[in-house]
């Protein structure tokens, strides 16, 4: 999967800095020892000036390859109506273009439809006949209006890219037109959905989309537009090591941003926990939702009712959560538990649903007793796995 080309919509944002950049001086040539591609964005709000392309054109390494956004005047504003200008303002556009064209730099154009229904968009097919020769233009249909095979059609007979997109509003469709692909994720969040860091797995039901796609298509680009927090740059990483395109550079890359984030969590956690113990030792729910993320605590009590507590004494607890098992030892500051969850959480210090689900189950004033020690003594506790499920 050669073809596939992975990087992130934009490089400029402050709040990558420590999870991804060293320093905020600098940015795209940390990025560039990173990544080989990005979509420029900040193309769609005004004009780029041509100094700038020159200076990115001559400071980005050989290779490596921009794609841009159209300004929202052709788009947005005069709806690609070749009768309101909109190619006279393409044309300006592509001409500010040229460093990166001679470059050997530049990638597909894309134009992001506002989400209007296909029938705002009059002049749509005669603006794609008359566009110039010589570039790979891409659109992103944002409407469901437009998921027909007239628009299909449209495109392939233009030679226009389709834009295929990750997102809660519209289904990937896997068609590839004008010969290469363009796969850009926004994220699955609830407004705005680029506050969404993908799961592994979500990435990785990609594998074979991306493999199909690289079949069928000359290159395939892919974006990442999640770009809080620089979950952008995580996913694009995490998904180039998932189609195999991950060096040694990315992999270093994404390994210290995997260590940032799991560090956050786990200064979350004490955070969490110091203000449960303020608010009262004596409260379990307030304890057990410390060490809680997301909808686990709900799940926890679903399954305090299938805990069977073998051994409750001073020192030791060992309990059976459905097949899985949980042990505490006091005397050590061990909790020994294994499941996928607990796996992934350990190092943030953070509950599964069973450990959770053994503290709500537990005699209150003991589970309170055990639950105010390990909070008090975060540091030392360990919370480890066990091989095997019993
Ligand atoms: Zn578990």
């Amino acid at each position: 999967m050669n073809n596939i080309v992975i990087g992130t919509s934009g490089w400029s944002y402050k709040d990558w800095l420590n999870v991804f950049y060293t320093s905020s001086e600098k940015m795209f040539q940390q990025y560039a020892s990173v990544f080989k591609t990005v979509e420029v964005d900040s193309s769609f709000y005004n004009q780029p000036n041509l100094g700038l392309m020159r200076a990115i054109a001559r400071s980005s390494p050989k290779g490596f390859v921009f794609s841009l956004k159209v300004p929202k005047t052709v788009t947005h504003v005069k709806l690609m109506d070749l009768e309101k200008g909109a190619m006279r303002d393409l044309k300006l556009f592509l001409s500010v273009l040229t460093p990166l064209k001679e470059g050997g730099k530049l990638g597909p154009l894309l134009f992001q439809l506002p989400p209007k229904p296909a029938e705002a968009f009059k002049g749509f097919h005669d603006f794609l006949e008359s566009l110039p020769e010589g570039y790979d233009f891409a659109v992103e249909f944002r409407h469901p209006t437009w998921m027909n095979d007239e628009a299909f059609r449209v495109l392939s007979e233009t030679n226009v890219g389709y834009c295929i997109v990750d997102e809660p509003l519209l289904s990937a469709l896997l068609k590839v037109t004008g010969g290469f692909s363009y796969v850009r994720f926004h994220g699955r969040g609830k407004r705005p959905w680029y506050y969404y860091d993908y799961r592994v797995e979500e990435l990785s039901e990609w594998k074979e989309r991306l493999e199909e796609l690289s079949s069928k298509a000359e290159k395939v680009y892919v974006y990442f537009n999640n770009h809080f927090r620089g979950y952008a740059v995580k996913n694009a990483l995490q998904m180039m090591k998932i189609v195999g395109t991950a060096e040694t550079p990315q992999e270093e890359a994404l390994n210290k941003i995997l260590s940032y984030f799991g560090e956050e969590g786990l200064r979350r956690t004490v955070s969490r926990v110091e203000a449960a113990l303020s608010s009262g030792e004596k409260n379990v729910e307030k304890l057990v939702s410390a060490f809680l993320e997301g909808g686990r605590l709900e799940r926890a009590r679903e399954l305090a009712g299938r805990v069977v507590i073998e051994e409750a004494g001073e020192e030791n607890v060992k309990a059976r959560v459905k097949e899985y098992t949980v042990a505490i030892s006091l005397s050590e500051r061990r909790l020994k538990h294994y499941c996928e969850d607990w796996v992934k959480r350990i190092g943030q210090k953070q509950f599964c649903k069973h450990v959770a689900a053994l503290f709500l189950a537990m005699k209150p004033e003991e589970s309170a007793r055990i639950l105010s020690l390990i909070c008090r003594n975060l540091d030392n506790w360990v919370f480890e796995t066990e091989a095997g499920k019993s």
